[in-house]
């Protein structure tokens, strides 16, 4: 529907129906349009809708910028990004760890808009180049929200990355984050501890931080003193003596973390182990009538342990001294208004049968409704293994065992890890088989493939060579991914002609289960494809550590796929339809560039 055209100031394109209530109705000067717009939205179509100039006039730069941070709050955005194009600004929401399209304006507006938020930050607005920090506060309703600000150049101008803190939000007990009650109750007891450590590991953005203010939360605060060194606070606490790193004002974390521990409080929260240095420190208070409660990035809990000794903890210290290690990952939750049960399919038996015996009769697959804005999710929630330092625990640690010695012995005693705990939320319908498997399982099953794997090992077996022991050459074998059956069984026919060893997956979750199984020497992956796509699936070969060259093959026009896909390390991209000729040419140049290396 299109308004007047006269004097119009902004362009708004709202792609998901559900955004245009909580667009409008939180700036209360665009009313007069409401009606109208209610009326004539239509769910799953994209609209286009130039503002009549009533609105306009109201719609300032200032309106428009205060209505981004309003959507984004109302669709529980943790960031916005504000991305100049070549002759349009994109407005994205990172909703439950996705980037999701949220506004088009124009150009103009965009760079006007990015202008105002440096101004409320503090930031220098005539510097547009070079990357700058800046942050500010603003109250919506009741609740308080901290915004930071960092800008950056790009060949289309200035973008601009703000992320969303609610600092006085109500922490959540343990168990609404997602823990099972046994490892709540694990943890509970592990933070009424009166010295130890705890570590809470994960990726950044796994929620480690929320998991450590809720574990706070469990500490009698009135009867003991806790401290803070963070980098930098993201809630605040009044029971906590929080304090915030600065380097540029000659705050060190160094420095801070010293005089923390010169304080003497019962309890410290040290925002992260990042160096042999602050490891030292956490145990050593750790180990003298202290709680330390802290971070690692770490994959799982039993890596931990590897890492601390590396940073040159001895494993006897951390027997005596480390009380638990929660690891943690957010996964995406199926909407409970409109997700499908079926009976499992066999693929998805074959993708959970490596990691438990008792696979689910049926699961739950996302759909989408109104309530979920069509994704067919809504939130995330924590899966979580918590290594209990108990007596064989502590005993293992101390006798040096391996990692996969101690993995296969929490797992024999039926612990959860994170894969398992995954599994049991797939049983109740929480978590789709297809989201889990990234996250939950692709990792795991290569502890369970390389069960004498070195410390941090996140490397997928690697028999790359192309002779075997009888030293005759075998076939060149090639992963083809694809889900359009036609398609596949094309390029397949075509690459066997030309001798190549040829085996077909359907989708990047399938193909990620084959490369775990057997070594390819090059992958043709489409990249629109179910469940994990070529992106990700490029991704995640490369982050572990698979060698094997990638071809992206696409059917979409979408211009910047080339420049995305040979970012992430694509060895070629190619656009179907593709010419024989040409194909067989791509695939040997790949081919030859890997084996020259
Ligand atoms: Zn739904």
């Amino acid at each position: 529907m299109k308004f007047s055209d006269r004097d119009r100031i902004a362009d708004i394109t709202i792609t998901e129906p559900g955004k245009i209530d909580a667009f409008f109705t939180n700036v209360p000067s665009v009313e007069p349009v409401t009606a109208a717009r209610k009326a004539t939205v239509q769910p799953s179509v994209y609209t286009k809708r130039v503002l009549e100039e009533n609105a306009v006039q109201n719609l300032s730069v200032a309106k428009i910028a205060d209505t981004i941070i309003n959507a984004a709050v109302s669709e529980r955005a943790s960031d916005i990004h504000i991305e100049p194009k070549e002759n349009s600004t994109i407005v994205r929401f990172r909703i439950d760890g996705d980037l999701r399209h949220a506004f088009t304006l124009k150009k103009n507006t965009g760079v006007m808009v990015i202008s105002r938020l440096k101004t409320q930050a503090g930031m220098d607005i005539s510097e547009k180049r070079k990357p700058q920090d800046g942050g500010f506060a603003t109250k919506l309703g009741e609740r308080v929200f901290n915004l930071r600000l960092s800008t950056t150049s790009t060949p289309n101008g200035e973008s601009l990355v703000m992320r969303l803190l609610e600092p006085y939000a109500k922490p959540k007990k343990l168990e609404e984050l997602g823990m099972s009650e046994k490892q709540a109750q694990t943890m509970a007891a592990a933070a009424a501890r009166s010295s130890g450590m705890i570590l809470v590991v994960g990726a950044t953005g796994s929620g480690k931080t929320t998991t450590i203010y809720s574990l706070l939360h469990n500490i009698d605060y009135k009867r003991r003193s806790i401290m803070s060194v963070e980098d930098p606070v993201e809630y605040r606490m009044p029971f906590v003596n929080q304090q915030q790193v600065n380097e540029k004002a000659g705050v060190t974390f160094e420095a801070l973390l010293r005089a923390s521990v010169r304080q003497d409080p019962d309890v410290l929260f040290l925002g992260e182990v990042r160096d042999g240095f602050s490891a030292k420190m956490a145990i050593d208070f750790a180990s003298t009538g202290h709680l330390t409660i802290t971070t690692m990035h770490t994959s799982n809990a039993t890596t931990a342990i590897f890492r601390l000794e590396r940073l040159g903890i001895d494993r006897g210290i951390m027997a005596d001294t480390v009380i638990a290690v929660v690891a943690q990952k957010l996964i995406k939750k199926l909407c409970p208004n409109c997700k499908k049960e079926t009976p499992i399919s066999p693929e998805e038996a074959e993708m959970l049968a490596p990691f438990t015996s008792e696979i689910p009769d049926v699961v739950a697959h996302p759909v989408g409704c109104p309530e979920c804005r069509n994704t067919g999710y809504s939130g995330r929630e924590g899966v979580y293994e918590v290594l209990e330092f108990d007596s064989h625990i502590a005993e293992m640690v101390r006798a040096g065992e391996p990692i996969s010695r101690i993995r296969a012995f929490l797992r024999q005693r039926g612990d959860f890890l994170i894969s398992t705990h995954a599994i049991s939320k797939v049983r109740d319908l929480v978590f789709a088989p297809a989201d889990i498997f990234e996250k939950a399982l692709a990792e795991e099953e290569t502890h369970v493939a390389k069960p004498a794997a070195a410390p941090d090992a996140t490397v997928m077996p690697d028999t790359g060579r192309h002779d075997d022991d009888s030293g005759l050459e075998r076939p060149i074998s090639i992963l083809l991914v694809d889900d359009d059956d036609d398609t596949r069984k094309l390029i397949r026919r075509f690459l066997e002609t030309e001798g190549y060893d040829v085996t077909e997956c359907a989708d990047g979750i399938d193909a990620l289960l084959c490369l775990g199984k057997k070594h390819v020497d090059l992958v043709i992956s489409d990249i629109n494809m179910p469940n994990l796509d070529g992106f990700k699936l490029l991704e995640m070969v490369s982050q572990k550590g698979v060698e094997s060259p990638v071809i992206l093959l696409t059917s979409s026009t979408e211009t910047t796929y080339e420049e995305k896909g040979l970012g992430l390390g694509a060895a070629d991209f190619l656009r179907k339809p593709v010419k024989r000729e040409v194909l067989s040419l791509r695939v040997k140049k790949a081919l030859g560039r890997a084996r020259g290396r």
